[in-house]
């Protein structure tokens, strides 16, 4: 069967493309009693940027925490926020910082027209009303979150994502001027989880000419940011970490993924920098992609934690696996269909030891 899937309907790319995100917002500003609410990251609470917000009147200002990666009780609270600032449902919503604000927002418009937790859609197409009409702004490049259809967050049971095709943004906009003044270890990180996106997606068994299209220019653009040096390098990560996004839209991610989830699930390590650490020990699925990285750490100076699993109880050190290995279709695009027999529980316990 072949998916038949949706993409952003509407994209805005360049330097200062900020500035019209008024006018864009402005088509859609319908009802006289309505308002548009800026969910944006706490980073840039009493910074230039929240003063450029083009925010009216009637508009809410919610700030986000992403300290700790979107949680389905988070969402749950900020839905209770717009529905005690008003009966009306807003015109929009605007997502404004890297992945974690741009899933808040997509999870957000999703459960303001969806009834009850958030927790209950952590899955695959279990979305049954249309959103509200929700944005991205991008401040970090390289999830692909603005151009997915899954807001990823972590609920009581599992971390998973409420996949849909509502999840997906009705616009974004690309503004690269947006990047500059991020930490070159968070730079490093987010941008890498694209560089992996490409050699997860290129590698992988599920791999076609679509998926490889985009891979492949995103690939590219990675190494002419990371491992040369180029003026315009923060609007070459945009459009690498939108291309990536487009490759595994249609193919899937690997290893490095699967096991960042475990990090994650039991550690609580961000996705960017887990996907580093557990890339780093993976060369001997990806041999080359691995050699690349080092080269590409060496270059910005990177140099990642050790030791995280060292005091970890024996049951600390399941759950992870439990929770790795549950993620099929990534293992079967690494590895292929037979992948059970090649990733027991030994063998991917024992990556995680040497983490
Ligand atoms: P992030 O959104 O978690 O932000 C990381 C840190 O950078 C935060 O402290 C944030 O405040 C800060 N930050 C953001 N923009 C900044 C700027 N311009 N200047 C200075 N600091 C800034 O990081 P991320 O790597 O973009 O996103 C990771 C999140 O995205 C995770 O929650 C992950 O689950 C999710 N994700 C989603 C998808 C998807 O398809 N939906 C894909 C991959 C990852
Ligand atoms: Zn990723």
């Amino acid at each position: 069967m072949y998916r038949n899937f949706s993409i952003v309907p509407k994209i805005m790319f360049g330097r200062g493309s900020f500035n019209q995100l008024g006018d864009v917002i402005g088509e859609r500003r319908i009802h006289p009693d309505s308002y548009f609410v800026f969910i944006l990251d706490d980073v840039f609470i009493g910074k230039p940027l929240q003063k450029r917000l083009p925010m009216q009147a009637k508009d809410l200002l919610l700030p986000v925490n992403v300290d700790d990666e979107p949680k389905t009780s988070y969402i749950d609270s900020l839905v209770q926020k717009i529905r005690d600032y008003s009966q009306v449902i807003p015109d929009g919503i605007i997502g404004i910082g890297g992945g974690s604000a741009m899933d808040i927002a997509k999870a957000v418009s999703l459960m303001l027209t969806n009834p009850g937790s958030s927790a209950d859609y952590q899955g695959w197409d279990l979305i049954n009303n249309p959103s509200v009409y929700h944005v991205a702004v991008p401040t970090l490049a390289g999830t692909g979150a603005e151009i997915s259809r899954t807001a990823i967050l972590t609920g009581p049971v599992k971390k998973l994502g409420i996949n849909s095709d509502h999840t997906l943004f009705h616009q974004i906009v690309l503004d690269p001027e947006l990047l500059a003044g991020v930490p070159t270890d968070q730079w490093f990180y987010t941008g890498m989880d694209c560089y992996i996106h490409d050699v997860e997606s290129l590698s992988g068994t599920y791999i076609n000419e679509f998926s490889k299209a985009y891979g492949e220019k995103s690939l590219d653009l990675c190494r002419q940011v990371f491992l040369e040096d180029h003026p315009d390098k923060d609007d070459k990560l945009m459009m690498a970490s939108y291309f990536g996004g487009m490759s595994i839209a249609y193919s899937q991610v690997g290893a490095c993924h699967a096991l960042s989830y475990g990090l994650s699930y039991v550690l609580g390590i961000h996705h960017g920098i887990g996907c580093c650490i557990a890339f780093d020990y993976l060369e001997e699925i990806y041999p080359e992609g691995v050699k690349e990285f080092r080269r590409m750490m060496e270059k910005h100076r990177i140099s990642l934690p050790r030791n995280l699993t060292a005091g970890l109880s024996e049951e600390a050190m399941q759950l992870m696996v439990t929770t790795a290995l549950n993620l099929a279709p990534l293992w079967e695009n690494c590895l292929g269909p037979d992948w059970q027999k090649l990733m027991t529980r030994e063998r991917c316990l024992g990556f995680f030891h040497r983490m």
